[in-house]
């Protein structure tokens, strides 16, 4: 289906990765090993790649299918309850029988933080797990895939979609090797400058950047996206704000480009809302709470 023909109804987007549950503790003191302390905080607060990005892409006014998995515990049945609070379709995140939810067990003190992740469900979403949603992949307008998953099952999402030539943008985090398969099938990438330099390993920033023109999108914080147009390197620039919590910037980004792309925008105007919505997301705290609304990102624009 071509992309113009989705104008005037909801963009249809994928995403294909983990969902999880952030249990974050705040506390004065880091325990050593064998040491207890007191803590100050506790909450839960939903979390991991795909979920994040599959929330953001909602609230910017996406038609979203969440293809993941969750443990069947009770931090399960509250990251099920977050999708639909967010008009995430959740008909693709099944339960994994006698499995626990992915967690990252978050410990914020001393001015910096811990983080220990457990993937849990998420090493669930297999080639044939993913198998089951193959008629919703190949009907999106774009689909968005991260690292959080096993890889071989990225491998596999980027065949269907060049078979079917449906973009697949790939967020290459956290950072590890991408195959050449995966590379050669996918339409953008988007990694922070140290994913970058993992993925492209072996590779200058500079010579990364002119073997994939128009495609490699490595996002630079507070400075922008710098690409590569098949002539020279452009930075596009974020916008100016004062930044109190930058978690989630990254999925926030991703999911606004995303959304762009599968409307039919052009990648300049995919870039600055990929800006504008990571840049307004930043001015709050938490990954998802920070997430703008369609309205939000349009009326800064
Ligand atoms: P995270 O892991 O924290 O989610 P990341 O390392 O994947 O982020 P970054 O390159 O830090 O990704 O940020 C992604 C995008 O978010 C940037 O390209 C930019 O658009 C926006 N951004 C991040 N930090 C700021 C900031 N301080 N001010 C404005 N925009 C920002």
């Amino acid at each position: 289906m071509s992309q113009s023909q989705h104008h005037s109804s909801k963009a249809k987007i994928c995403v294909i990765g983990s969902c999880s549950m952030d249990l974050v503790v705040t506390s004065e003191k880091r325990p050593g090993a064998g040491e207890t302390v007191l803590g100050e905080s506790f909450k839960t607060v939903p979390g991991g790649k795909g979920a994040n990005q599959a929330v953001a892409a909602a609230r910017l006014g996406a038609e979203v299918t969440m293809i993941g998995r969750v443990g069947d515990d009770h931090l399960g049945t509250t990251i099920l309850q977050n999708f639909k609070d967010n008009d995430v379709n959740v008909d693709y995140v099944e339960p994994v029988t006698d499995m626990e939810s992915g967690t990252a067990h978050i410990i914020l003190a001393e001015g910096d933080n811990s983080i220990i992740v457990v993937k849990a469900a998420n090493d669930h979403v297999t080639p044939a797990y993913v198998a089951q949603a193959i008629d919703v992949i190949k009907a999106s307008d774009i689909v968005m895939i991260q690292q959080e998953i096993p890889e071989q099952t990225v491998t596999y999402v980027s065949q269907i979609c060049a078979d079917a030539n449906v973009p697949l943008l790939l967020n290459p985090a956290p950072a590890r090797h991408v195959n050449e398969t995966v590379i050669n099938n996918l339409s953008y990438i988007t990694p922070n400058e140290h994913e970058a330099g993992v993925v492209f390993e072996g590779l200058t920033l500079e010579e990364a950047l002119r073997q994939h023109p128009n495609r490699l999108f490595v996002t630079e914080g507070s400075k922008g996206v710098r690409y590569y147009d098949g002539q020279q390197e452009v930075v596009v620039p974020t916008y100016k704000v004062d930044a109190v919590d930058t978690t989630g910037a990254g999925d926030t980004f991703n999911a606004a480009f995303g959304v762009a792309l599968a409307e039919g925008q052009s990648l300049q105007d995919a870039l600055r809302f990929g800006n504008r919505a990571a840049s307004l997301s930043v001015t709050k705290f938490g990954a998802q709470g920070g997430m703008p609304t369609r309205q939000e990102v349009e009326e800064q624009l």
